[in-house]
């Protein structure tokens, strides 16, 4: 059998088991999605679905724990579009804030603000961004704020971005990426760049 011929049978056996796998995908329905690992690219991923969802007429909310910068390139993109609400919700980091008592309490007011979307079907989809933090650090109970993500209009897509994320999320998540930190620019001195960092 030429190349040519071999090549065409084996993307055709190749496509009879895609054509099979998608039409067995029938079901529908809000998704927790958990971007995880030391690597670079889990919160710009997070704001490539804030994209896709506005550019389908649909609503987003976003909680940004722990950062307070607010001078970010997808702050001043996102949130002047009318469908999308966008929260900066920390004090900054743990060790520039060096405070535990200020750090819970500024979690605890920030989860309020992600409880209310979490409770609201008119949002659908909300990013919780460097939400494992909390979790690890223990400024919020992990119990509660798993309870609140699984009790989620039923819709309604939920993405959790941060390193080291807790095994109990990744249990009731239904896509895990862990991105790897194969290399950094900044550990060759580059400071961070606009656009591709912030
Ligand atoms: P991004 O927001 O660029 O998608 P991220 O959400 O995966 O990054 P964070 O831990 O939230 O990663 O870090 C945010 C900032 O730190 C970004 O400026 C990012 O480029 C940088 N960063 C991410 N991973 C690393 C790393 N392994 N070493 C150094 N800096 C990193
Ligand atoms: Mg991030």
């Amino acid at each position: 059998m030429s190349k040519n011929k071999r090549h065409k049978k084996r993307m055709e056996s190749k496509k009879s088991i895609i054509d099979e796998t998608i039409s067995k995908a029938d079901k529908n329905k809000g998704l927790l999605l958990v971007l995880t690992g030391n690597g670079k690219g889990k919160s710009s991923s997070a704001f490539g679905m804030v994209a896709r969802t506005l550019g389908h007429g649909m609503k987003v909310g976003v909680c940004q724990f722990i950062k307070s910068r607010t001078d970010t390139g997808e702050e001043a993109f996102f949130s002047t579009h009318k469908n999308c609400d966008w929260h900066v919700l920390g004090d900054g980091f743990t060790w520039d804030t060096q405070d535990r008592t200020q750090d819970i309490a500024t979690s605890q007011k920030g989860w309020a603000i992600a409880q209310n979307m979490l409770n609201d079907p008119s949002y659908d989809l909300v990013v919780l961004d460097e939400l494992t933090y909390l979790l690890s650090y223990k400024y919020l109970e992990s119990n509660g704020v798993l309870a609140d993500i699984n009790s989620r209009p039923a819709m309604q897509h939920v993405v959790v971005t941060g390193r080291a994320a807790m095994d109990d999320l990744l249990e009731l998540a239904d896509t895990v990426s862990e991105i790897a930190d194969v290399k950094h620019a900044y550990r060759d001195g580059i400071q961070a760049q606009k656009g591709i960092d912030l």
